[in-house]
């Protein structure tokens, strides 16, 4: 029997998850969901983040081996921070031009405002304090923080994925500085480290629609409230509507003029790490996974796809920033708060730092948002008032970070030659993996 594609098999488990979570709060047995399903949500995202590092390591020493040039490098370098910078600009813009647009800010009464304040005041207070942290500090405090004094202690978290990707670029460079013949242990060293990684990935992935089943129906069972929703649905439209042109307008436009791929190739290829993404809500738990459908499905060269991916899910996040730009000026609305043309351009230009700020995990996009807020000069308990729905949001603006990530993937690897084929050609037949 002819196997289901690997993205209807995980559709299937998030939609049997949901239904399974409703059930479960009808008829009352969401502790059972949170004690003997929810782990087993865990133990899938653990696993995918337990390759992130040793994926990025050996395939980007791998990667920047096979270019044997550094010039290529930092070709590539150039090119991939400028296009990432380019598409977070671009989506911030659209979110402030919907915003704009649409006011909703404007159907939040008094009334409204004042009982969610009361309600997730407690909770915007939590993410304050955690943005403070980051606060005082200098301006050159990112540059700093990308140079590890340890690269155990680095590699001890995945938060310091860019650290990581810092030496393992330092050691790449030196490789390729040594000669050939005494670098070809190490090579092949890696190179097999490299192959043992992409298995375990698939391995990873047979387990996938039954991950993304236990992490809905967890969510489900565990969503907050929904009568406040009401109040914010004007707001979650212009998130959630800026989201999907980004993911299915923006990205596969410009990827189709620039690659001359059509629509289908790209969404075929890449839509299991869009479903990953809207379930784990983590660029840096569904990287394995992008990285994987990149190289093999979408035919971007592993020199490519190594550098520019991790880079990506680290500092690339349009899908965050657009969310930033649009809950700045809707909590500024609520507030009754005008923001001149100054004050908008100001919040592009801190929500790209912000974006480039925010950790791939969930909920991180919220809390760059107070820096957001503090700059503009709007109140940051504001953020209380996107609280209760910001879990769904957060969902999507991690699908649109993915595929601005893999989007950009191609672009780079087209214009430095080295988009090539997709390794697995009718990929529907060849899933499981033999
Ligand atoms: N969850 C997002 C990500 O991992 C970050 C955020 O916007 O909160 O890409």
């Amino acid at each position: 029997m002819k196997k289901l594609a690997l993205h209807w098999q995980i559709l299937i488990g998030m939609l049997a998850g949901v239904i399974f979570g409703l059930a479960a709060v009808k008829l009352d047995f969401n502790q059972f969901v949170i004690d003997w399903i929810k782990p087993f949500g865990t133990i899938f995202i653990n696993l995918l983040k337990l390759i992130a590092i040793p994926l990025i390591v050996a395939s980007l020493i791998k990667g920047i081996s096979d270019l044997k040039d550094i010039s290529k490098l930092s070709a590539m370098g150039g090119r991939t921070i400028g296009i990432y910078i380019m598409t977070t600009v671009v989506a911030i813009s659209l979110g402030l031009l919907i915003v704009n647009i649409f006011k909703p800010g404007h159907l939040v009464n008094e009334e409204t405002r004042t009982e969610m304040m009361d309600k997730f005041g407690g909770d915007a207070a939590g993410k304050i304090a955690d943005a403070e942290k980051q606060k005082g500090q200098g301006p050159l405090q990112p540059l700093v923080d990308m140079v590890p004094d340890n690269i155990f202690g680095a590699a001890t978290s995945n938060g310091n994925m860019l650290q990581v990707i810092f030496f393992v670029i330092f050691f790449g460079v030196g490789m390729i500085l040594i000669p050939e013949e005494q670098a070809r242990p190490v090579k092949a060293f890696f190179d097999g480290t490299n192959e043992v990684i992409l298995k375990l990935i698939d391995l990873i992935m047979l387990g996938a629609p039954y991950g993304v089943f236990a992490l809905l129906a967890a969510l489900v069972v565990e969503l907050p409230s929904v009568d406040l929703f009401v109040a914010l649905l004007g707001y979650a439209a212009c998130v959630a509507g800026g989201l999907l042109l980004l993911i299915g307008g923006f990205y596969p436009t410009v990827m189709k003029i620039f690659t001359k791929r059509s629509y289908s190739f790209f969404f075929k290829g890449i839509s299991p790490a869009q479903l990953l993404a809207f379930s784990t809500s983590s660029s840096a738990a569904t990287l394995p996974v992008t990285m994987e459908r990149v190289e093999e499905h979408l035919g971007v060269d592993e020199e490519v796809a190594s550098f520019v991916l991790p880079i990506g899910a680290t500092i690339n996040m349009d899908g965050t920033a657009l969310y930033q730009g649009v809950a700045a000026v809707f909590i500024a609305q609520t507030f009754g708060m005008g923001l001149d043309l100054g004050a908008q351009l100001g919040i592009i230009l801190t929500a790209t730092l912000a974006s480039i700020g925010s950790a791939a995990v969930p909920g991180a996009g919220m809390v760059m948002l107070v820096i957001v807020l503090g700059q503009a000069g709007i109140p940051e308990v504001g953020l209380a008032l996107i609280f209760a729905i910001d879990r769904p949001l957060d969902m999507l603006r991690t699908v649109a970070n993915v595929t601005s990530d893999a989007t950009v993937s191609m672009l780079v690897a087209k214009s430095v030659g080295l988009l090539g084929e997709p390794e697995v050609k009718n990929w529907d037949d060849n899933y499981p993996p033999k």
